[in-house]
């Protein structure tokens, strides 16, 4: 059985916080959904420390490598959350591994987060340095990052709307080969 910090434990929890690494706990827990549905987001004692690991060993240094601000769209979801939101029950955002990150950067264009999709990857791909990635999907005006502590398959994907047959849209996400994306 799955169990979540009070919100008092997390108050004390979060004293033991890193200091320099650009990102507050309240911006990788929060969570539209949660907040529109009344519900606490917050993370077991293990997510939490896979949060810390996720936070130095990606968060942080992607945010060097942008040199600049990123806004988290979405990072931490519990399983309810998750599946509110649509996400697999094996998705990155839930913790139980790695973890991910929703990242956008400050200007909102589709631009810049095809820029900052380019240069994670470039980092990773050619100049072969960390932060390594499991997954980059690259969505309008957004980047999804996926992150585990091994095995990390640098795979890259697009995020596509696709309009279905009764006329509701759905999300696909084709793979993206990197020498190709270079060319175009
Ligand atoms: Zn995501």
């Amino acid at each position: 059985m799955r169990q979540p910090m009070t919100f008092q434990q997390y108050l004390a929890y979060r004293k033991g916080w890193p200091v320099d690494c650009f990102f507050e706990p309240e911006e990788l827990l929060f969570s539209e959904t949660a907040l529109a549905k009344g519900l606490d987001n917050l993370p077991t004692t293990e997510e939490w420390e896979r949060l810390k690991v996720f936070l130095k060993s990606l968060l942080k240094p992607v945010r060097i490598l942008w040199g600049a601000p990123l806004l988290v769209n979405s990072c931490f979801r519990d399983p309810e959350v998750n599946e509110l939101d649509g996400g697999t029950d094996t998705s990155d955002h839930l913790f139980q591994i790695g973890g991910a990150a929703d990242l956008r950067p400050l200007s909102g264009t589709d631009a810049a987060a095809r820029d900052l999709f380019h240069r994670v990857a470039e980092n990773a791909l050619d100049a072969k340095r960390e932060p390594s990635f499991d997954q980059l999907i690259l969505y309008p005006e957004r980047v999804h990052v996926g992150w585990r502590p091994t095995g990390n398959r640098k795979e890259l994907r697009r995020a596509i709307k696709v309009r279905k047959p009764d006329g509701s849209f759905e999300w696909s996400w084709p793979l993206v080969d990197w020498e190709e994306w270079k060319r175009t």
